[in-house]
Formats: C-alpha cells, sequence, structure tokens
C-alpha cells in the first residue's frame, strides 16, 4: 500500500510516504500505552487545557492546514477552511465540557452503601479514518478520547497521508504529550495486528461498508470494542407543502458539497409528485450553475473528486445504472480539465432492479424519485440497506418532524441542511455502522463506565 499525496486538479504526484516498520508500530503502541497509564492519574483539567491549546494551534496554522487538504483529496479550499475551523470548535467544546460530562453518576439504590458509575479511561484507541473530511473524521475522535484519558493511534487513508501527519504535529506541537495521537502509515494487516494487541482497547473506523467489515471483523475475533461510521443513502424528502424556494436552495448543496464525497450526502431525492418537476428544472439549472476549475480559487465552485480511481468507479456505477434503464435527466459528460473532475448528473427512473437503487454513488450524481403519498416516501426512503442521515423539507415543521422519525437512520434534519458539530451525536443504523461519535453519547464509546459501591 503505498502512501502518497496525488493532487487530484493537477495529477502531480507531491509527496510519498514509507510505510510504518513493524518495530515503529510496536513502539508507538508502547509509548501511548505507557502515556495512558499516566493520564490515569491527570487531574482531566489539564487536559482541558491542552485540548484548548490544540484549538488555537489549529487555528494559527489554519492556512497550511487547509492548504494540504486541498492539495490532498481535492476540495475547495473555503471547505478545507471550514473543516479547519470545525475542529477548533470540536477541540474546544469537548476541553469546556467534559469535566462535566465524565463526572460519576450517582445511582438510587436498595443495595447498602452509595452507588456511582465512575467514567474511566480503557487504554489505546486505534482509529481509522478516511479521506474525505482529513481532520474533521480525526478530531471527532481524538478531542473526546484524549478527554477521556484514552490514546490513540491513527491509519489515515492512504491518499491523505500530508493531512494526516501534519494534523498529528500540530496537536503535538500544541503540548499533547508524546503517544496522545501518533499517526502511522499502516497496512492493513498492521491494522489487524494492532488491533489484536491487548494495550488497544478500542477500534474506531469511519469508511466504508467494506473496510469496516474487515476491521470489525478483526475487532470481534479480539473482543475489541469498536465503532463503525459507514456509508449511506441518505434521502431528502420533499413533502407536498414543502416550501420549494426553500429545498430549491437546500437541495443542490446537500450533493454537491465537497464534490458530493460525504457519507451524509443527499444521495436520493423523494419528491411528492405536485412539486416533482419544478424540483427537478431548478436541481438542472443549480447543477448546470457549478464552475469546476482551481479548488486553491475562491470563484471555483464543483471540485475535482479525490482520485482518478474514485471517478472512474462513479462513471462505472452511472453506466450500470443506463444499462438497466435508468434516465439521465441532466449530464453525464466529461468535464475538459485535466483534474479529477465530475460533471454533476441527475438520474430519474431508478427501478428496483437497477443497481442504482442500492449502490452508495460517492460522488455528484442524484437519484430522483417521484412519489404519489408520504407512506410511498417514507416506505422507499427505509427501503435502503443503509441508515445513515436523512433530510425532510415539508410546510409544517412539526408534521415534517413525525415524517422523519419514521425514517430508519441515526440523523434526519427537518427543513435544514445537515450539519455535524460537537455537541449532537454523529452515526447511523443497519450498514452505515453503529455507535455513535461526537457528543456526550460519542464521549462513552471507549469509556469504562466502573461501578464502585461504598458501604
Ligand atoms: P474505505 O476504503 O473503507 O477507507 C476508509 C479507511 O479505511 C482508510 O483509511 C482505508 O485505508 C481503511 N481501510 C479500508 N479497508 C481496510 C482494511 N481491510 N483494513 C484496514 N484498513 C482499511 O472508505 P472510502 O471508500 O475511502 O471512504 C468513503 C466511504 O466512507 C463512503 O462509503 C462514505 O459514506 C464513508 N464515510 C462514512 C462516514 C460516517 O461518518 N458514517 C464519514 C465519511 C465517510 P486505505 O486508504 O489505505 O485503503
Amino acid at each position: 500500500m503505498a502512501y502518497k499525496t496525488v493532487n487530484p486538479y493537477t495529477n502531480e504526484v507531491v509527496k510519498e510516504y514509507p510505510e510504518t516498520t513493524e518495530a515503529e508500530l510496536s513502539s508507538a503502541i508502547d509509548t501511548s500505552y505507557k502515556l495512558f497509564k499516566q493520564f490515569k492519574k491527570q487531574p482531566i483539567s489539564e487536559r482541558s487545557k491542552i485540548l484548548h491549546a490544540v484549538a488555537a494551534n489549529i487555528r494559527k496554522h489554519s492556512d497550511e492546514l487547509a492548504k494540504a487538504a486541498t492539495v490532498d483529496m481535492g476540495k475547495l479550499l473555503r471547505e478545507s477552511k471550514g473543516e479547519v475551523e470545525l475542529c477548533a470548535i470540536i477541540a474546544d467544546w469537548f476541553a469546556d465540557h467534559s469535566e462535566e460530562l465524565l463526572k460519576p453518576d450517582k445511582i438510587d439504590t436498595i443495595a447498602t452503601g452509595e452507588a456511582e458509575v465512575q467514567k474511566h479511561a480503557t487504554g489505546v484507541i486505534m482509529m481509522v479514518e478516511p479521506w474525505n473530511f482529513p481532520y474533521y473524521q480525526i478530531m471527532r475522535v481524538f478531542a473526546p478520547n484524549f478527554m477521556v484519558g484514552n490514546t490513540m493511534i491513527l491509519k489515515h487513508a492512504s491518499n491523505t497521508p500530508t493531512s494526516a501527519q501534519m494534523f498529528a504535529d500540530v496537536v503535538e506541537e500544541a503540548g499533547a504529550p508524546k503517544g496522545s495521537l501518533t499517526n502511522l502509515f499502516l497496512s492493513y494487516d498492521q491494522v489487524t495486528e494492532a488491533v489484536s494487541d491487548p494495550r488497544i482497547q478500542g477500534v474506531a473506523l469511519t469508511g466504508s461498508e467494506r473496510g469496516g467489515r474487515s476491521v470489525a471483523e478483526a475487532a470481534g475475533k479480539n473482543l475489541k470494542k469498536n465503532t463503525m461510521e459507514l456509508g449511506g443513502m441518505d434521502a431528502f424528502i420533499v413533502l407536498g407543502d414543502a416550501n420549494i424556494d426553500d429545498v430549491n436552495n437546500v437541495a443542490w448543496r446537500a450533493r454537491l458539497y465537497n464534490a458530493g464525497q460525504v457519507c451524509t450526502s443527499s444521495k436520493r431525492f423523494i419528491v411528492m409528485d405536485n412539486l416533482y418537476d419544478e424540483f427537478v428544472e431548478k436541481l438542472k439549472e443549480n447543477f448546470a450553475a457549478v464552475k469546476p476549475g482551481d479548488p486553491m480559487d475562491d470563484d471555483t465552485t464543483l471540485a475535482p473528486m479525490n482520485s482518478e480511481k474514485a471517478k472512474n468507479k462513479l462513471q462505472d456505477q452511472v453506466d450500470r445504472a443506463v444499462a438497466a434503464g435508468a434516465t439521465v435527466e441532466y449530464d453525464n459528460e466529461p468535464i475538459d480539465l485535466p483534474g479529477q473532475f465530475f460533471k454533476p448528473t441527475i438520474l430519474t427512473n431508478i427501478t428496483k432492479d437497477n443497481p442504482a437503487y442500492s449502490e452508495e454513488m460517492f460522488g455528484p450524481v442524484a437519484h430522483v424519485y417521484k412519489v404519489h403519498s408520504e407512506e410511498e416516501a417514507i416506505e422507499l426512503a427505509n427501503d435502503s440497506m443503509f441508515g445513515l442521515g436523512g433530510i425532510v423539507f415539508g410546510g409544517d415543521t412539526e408534521h415534517a418532524a413525525e415524517v422523519a422519525s419514521q425514517v430508519e437512520t441515526g440523523m434526519v434534519f427537518v427543513n435544514n441542511f445537515m450539519v455535524s458539530l460537537p455537541e449532537i451525536p454523529f452515526g447511523g443504523v443497519k450498514n452505515s455502522g453503529y455507535g455513535r461519535e461526537m457528543s456526550h453519547i460519542g464521549q462513552m464509546a471507549f469509556v469504562n463506565e466502573q461501578l464502585i459501591v461504598k458501604a
């Protein structure tokens, strides 16, 4: 496995990284484990100061970090900047709230004595993270676990090694002790080997169903607690009384943000028949208005995809969808630029036997379905092996929220764009994985909730 930065806008190989050796892996786990033991004796307030310093250092290096992410995986520079700032917000939030969140819970019990549940660290956590938000994905695990007192080994995606290393360096430069977060360039076998190490007590993976199954298998075999944040086929349901201007304003961004490479991108638009034609026309207009170009330029609105492999895979998925009867409602033409651009595409007439009905398309391709009742909309939304997020638009927010709660996913936003913030949990059900990251719920993922009963 080659860890290298290949700029998806210029196709230039920018930098290659050597794989971590066995000795380096073993020594990194050792350093992290020793630090975890030290953290157990340290007041949480000390880590809170360090995490605030990490947030400040991220802001100090914002420009360099943002540019590195854009070179690594192609996203628009302003989106990279937004991601970097979100990381600082997450760090500050966990630094501010963890002492309260990790206080023991007192329990009223008929047992003699006083019972409480204390919240302790468990050990070293193995993190496996994807390239699509190269910093945010790390921070989602790092900030809450650092406050708990867990230490972390990171295996990041092989196409975003520069971002991964810069993030780890910025954390260490801010004063986090060596071993708090160690970025390594590991092979899949080394990940499996690390998961079997007794000093590693948790595994957090964000990525595809395929990667998740493989790492979860290793975790299960070794009885290691794990969280899986996997793919999605999120529905964007437009109810018959929805404000169509609000819908149109959000829909195209919900599909094209990050060049469509977001687990919670709206991938299936399910629209009531009375609004369908207008919706499709406006989506076409909005897709046609994007400007592909250099992701470093402020006036570019469509970034390249992260790699040639990803672009080719998406094209193959669209070709197979069309061969199985889907209609190309808009585009699917090449973009005449050297980078890995994929022109926003709209597919309709996707029948249940079409591969597009069930395959996640991780790029700027929207599937649009016409429905004739709310029941049909909900049934279609739930007819997926995935269950990550979703959006419901309706004129009556309370009613739209009732529809939202019938959607079988981990998160649904009503009349709004989906966002991720430190105080709200993130995660899915079904093949989108299990467990949550962020918020008070996510912070408990790798906590030993230890019962102490005092006579
Ligand atoms: P991927 O292939 O599963 O890669 C994700 C990470 O897992 C990378 O670091 C990858 O390493 C590693 N990996 C994959 N197979 C592995 C194995 N057998 N052993 C050890 N490590 C392994 O995912 P992707 O296709 O690049 O990312 C896009 C997917 O992630 C989409 O399905 C998207 O929906 C999902 N995603 C989910 C969330 C969420 O929060 N639910 C967020 C973002 C993305 P290499 O790069 O070296 O292969």
